[in-house]
Order: C-alpha cells, then structure tokens, then sequence
C-alpha cells in the first residue's frame, strides 16, 4: 500500500511539473516572440514611418513659403525699385502687405543691402546694424553665399508655435547683392501635429536643433534650456544624433532594465533633428498581461487535471483492489484475501486471549450437481449457498471461498460452543436451500469442519490443519454434520 502510495503521489508529481513546465514554456515562448515582433516592428517599421510622415507634413507646410519668398526674390518690380533707389517707399509697403495678406503670413519683408532698411508690411521697422544682437542674422546670411536659409524662431510661451523666416537673397541682373527678401510665418500647426502624432502612437516627439537643445518638446519647461547631450537615456547617443544628417537613424538606448528606442531625422534647411522615442515596454503590456493569464490558465488547468487523474487513479486503484480480492463467481473474499483477515483474527486473539473459530464448509457430493445439471446450475447452487452463509454469519465474521466448492467462514471473537451453534445454524439452512434446474429442484447438505483457536500460540495453518481434519472426519461419518477436531475442542 505504502509503495503504491509512493508511485501514486510521484506520478502526479510528474504529470503536474510537464503540464507546468509545458504551459510556461509555451507561454513564455509566445510572449517571446511577441517581444521580438514588436521590437522589430518598432524599429523597422513604426518610428521610421512616423518620423517620416512628420518630415512630410513639415516640408508641406514649408513648400508655400519657400516658393513665395523665391518668387519675391525673382520678382522684377522689387529688383528695379531697389535699382531705382528705394524711392516710393509706400510703393514696397504695399507688395509687401499684400503678400502678407493674399497667404496669410506672420509677415513679408525686404531688408535692403544699400539703405540696411528694414521694409515690412506696415512701413520701414528700423535700420539694422552688425552691432546689433537681433540683426546678426543678416550678415550671417548674405556670407553664407545660399540661396536662401530658414531662421527659426520659437515662442517659448505655447512650446509647440515656432516662427520660421524664409531669407532669400535679392539679387540683380548681374548678380550682385541688393538685399534679403522673404516672409515671416507662424507655425502653430506643427506644434499641434506633433503632439497629435504623440497621442496617437504614444512615443514622446520632439525637435533639437543642430547643437542639440530642445526646440518644440511636450515639456515647456525644457525648451531652449534643455540640451539632449545632458539627459539619460538619449544623452548616450546625441553624438552620434547630431553627426548624423542623412535619412532617418534608428538608436537603441540601453537604460538601466531595458532597452527603448528613438529615432532620428534631420531637417536640413530647418537645421533641425526630429526626434522619436518609444518604450517598446509599453505595446508590450497587453503581451504581458496576456502572459501572465495564460500561466493563471495554465496552473487552473494543471490543477483540474492533476485533481482527475489523482480521482481516476484512486478509483482504479480500488476497483483493481477489489478484483484482487474478491471471488469472481460469488462475489465474496476470497482466498488471498481470508488469509490476509485470518491472520488479522490471530493476532487479535494473540494479544487479547479472545477465542476464536473457523468453519471450513464443503458441500456433499457437489461433483453430482455438475454432473446432473450442469456446470451453469452447479455455478447458481454456489451463490445460492453463498448468500445463505452470509446470511447465518454476523457482520462481525468473514466468509470467503477457500476452493471450488469449500468455504472457510472466520467467527470473530467466537468460542467453541457458538462455534457448534452457528455451524448447526448452517447445516439447518442448507438442508432447506433448494436450487432450480430445469424441471426439478434439488439440495444439497454440506459438511463442516470446526476449529477454535488453542490457548497460546497458534498459526493459520495450524488452524486450517484442525478444521481440515474435523471435516474429513465429518465427511468419512456419512456428511450432512459439522465437527470438531478432538484436540482442538480441548481448548
Ligand atoms: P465430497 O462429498 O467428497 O465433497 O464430493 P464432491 O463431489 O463434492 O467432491 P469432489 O472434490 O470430488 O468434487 C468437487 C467438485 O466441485 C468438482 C468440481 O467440478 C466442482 N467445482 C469446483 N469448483 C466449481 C465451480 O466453480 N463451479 C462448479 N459448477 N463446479 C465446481
Ligand atoms: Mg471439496
Ligand atoms: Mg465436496
């Protein structure tokens, strides 16, 4: 029992680590696999395609004016004014205004290389000096010898609204440098696409400018303060942001627990990087969550089936004890099993010096029936007598079949006189007990040998030698009677 036990409870213990074992590996191999999807897809995919939907919609913004203040340049009326000596200033205010007013600019202006007039919209702005801080941009352009240069400009009070100038050089037939033309324009939207971009994709989208301080950023607080090269995460690849202005650049920031990734595009005539980050941790939430529901899953059901197979296990286990000890035919104990309650009863009587009986029962001329009737009815005459012994038995003894046609019955704590009374009993009721066949009833008597347990020590062979004997004397007295082995009846 104890080894079955053993064997029972190591089976589970198998079954249940493989069904763990399985479900996580599974799990964790899926969400594995997920991992890496979404990190490549991040990667390869998502940041590439948001930082250039970003640059698109920046450039499109940026075609108008770009074009417009070209034109301005190449206009032949603001050429031959400034070659006419900027005479008819209201002349200039006016094309000026109307620029400003057909597109909807912040501004229009010409800044005049002879005169250093400032024209805008409204009337002449001032005269610009290279001493003054706030004119340094002029001469930094017409040196530059481009066409044209954007001058950004943000508005530190709302973060996202920048204002871009669009400085075109103004030149004669000739070539020769007569002045800066371009317009002025606010550029609220981009403010507002970037943090649209944001909510939808949920990176963090920001612009640097080419020395790396922030210049449009979710946190007001950073613009123009803040430079990337002194932030974690980002700061230990700003160099290499910074030196690389080709086409988008994916980076991988190793924090302290995980990677993320950014994105880098720079613009070149805004001189500007957009920036985009992404904590591919965060799209992995739901993996996470469906990770850890499926090893809850995983552990419910390894549970339920460990519970199953412990029920199923313990119900064969008793059906397969059961036909270990039970008699096929009649349904009671049998051999193996008598021995194992026979030796229970002599110890019993061992320790407590209580008396205790056997019947061993054989029935008369049993070979007739088969012979007569057949096998089948000899069959039904077994259990026939079967039930009748049980019934003449207390629930206290046992009755098992102990050979073909012999029964031993095991009298608890019974001496030899309620031996003989019960053995009597049964003589009484198997002279009555009739059995069918075909046409006639028949019975059948039995004989019965009677032993009661000796003071002292005694074994179950012992035992079994007494009854045999008292039987074989009962049967050699014409049968139909119970005995007792002389010696044995002493006790
Ligand atoms: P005795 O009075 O000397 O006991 O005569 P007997 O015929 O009862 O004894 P014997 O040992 O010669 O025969 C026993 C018979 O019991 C032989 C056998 O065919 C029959 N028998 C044993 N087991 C079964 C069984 O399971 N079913 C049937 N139908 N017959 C059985
Ligand atoms: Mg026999
Ligand atoms: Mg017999």
């Amino acid at each position: 029992m104890k080894n079955t036990l053993y064997t029972r409870t190591r089976l589970i213990a198998i079954i249940s680590i493989i069904l763990v074992f399985s479900f996580a590996f599974t799990s964790i191999i899926s969400f594995n696999v997920t991992r890496e999807t979404v990190n490549k897809g991040t990667k390869d995919e998502i940041l590439p395609l948001v930082s250039n939907n970003i640059y698109s919609e920046i450039q499109q913004i940026l075609l108008n004016p770009i074009n417009n203040s070209s034109l301005m340049a190449n206009d032949e009326f603001l050429i031959n004014w400034v070659a006419n000596g900027e005479t008819d200033t209201d002349e200039v205010i006016r094309y000026l205004k109307r620029i400003r007013d057909e597109y909807h600019y912040f501004s229009a202006f010409f800044v005049s290389d002879r005169t250093r007039n400032y024209y805008y919209y409204d009337g002449i702005l001032k005269t610009i000096s290279p001493d003054n801080d706030h004119d340094v941009w002029y001469y930094n352009f017409i040196n530059k010898d481009i066409p044209y240069k954007l001058d950004v400009d943000t508005d530190e009070a709302t973060a996202g609204t920048i204002t871009i100038f669009i400085n075109h050089r103004l030149e004669d037939n000739d070539g020769k440098l007569l002045g800066v033309t371009g317009v002025g324009l606010k550029m609220e939207s981009v403010g507002q696409m970037l943090s649209a971009y944001q909510e939808k994709y949920g990176h963090l989208i920001y612009m640097i400018d080419s020395d790396g301080v922030i210049q449009i950023h979710p946190e007001i607080n950073l613009v123009k303060k803040q430079n990337i090269r002194d932030l974690p995460g980002i700061g230990s690849v700003s160099t290499e942001i910074l030196a690389n202005k080709t086409d988008t650049q994916i980076y991988e920031i190793k924090n302290r627990d995980h990677i993320t990734l950014a994105s880098s595009r720079y613009f070149p005539n805004l001189e500007w990087f957009l920036i985009v980050e992404e904590d591919p941790s965060d799209s992995l939430k739901p993996a996470q969550n469906h990770l850890i529901g499926n090893l809850i899953i995983g552990l419910v059901v390894t549970i339920v089936v460990i519970v199953l197979i412990a029920l199923t296990i313990n119900l064969f286990h008793s059906k397969i004890e059961a036909l270990a000890t039970t008699d096929e035919l009649t349904g009671i104990k049998n051999r193996r099993k008598a021995e194992e309650v026979f030796l229970h009863e002599i110890a019993f009587t061992r320790r407590y010096g209580q008396p205790f009986s056997i019947l061993m029962i054989d029935i008369d001329t049993f070979k007739s029936v088969n012979d007569q009737y057949g096998h089948l009815v000899g069959d039904r005459y077994l259990k026939l007598l079967t039930e009748a012994l049980q019934d003449e038995i207390r629930e206290v003894d046992t009755i098992s079949r102990w050979g073909g046609e012999e029964f031993l019955a095991l009298l608890h704590q019974t001496d030899a006189g309620q031996a003989e009374i019960v053995a009597r009993r049964i003589l009484d009721r198997v002279s009555s007990l009739e059995c069918r066949a075909e046409n006639e009833a028949f019975t059948r008597s039995v004989s019965i040998g009677i032993a009661t347990a000796p003071e002292g020590k005694v074994t179950v062979d012992e035992m079994i030698a007494l009854a045999d004997r008292a039987l074989y004397q009962a049967k050699a007295e014409g049968g139909n009677r119970a005995h007792f082995t002389p010696d044995a009846n002493q006790g």
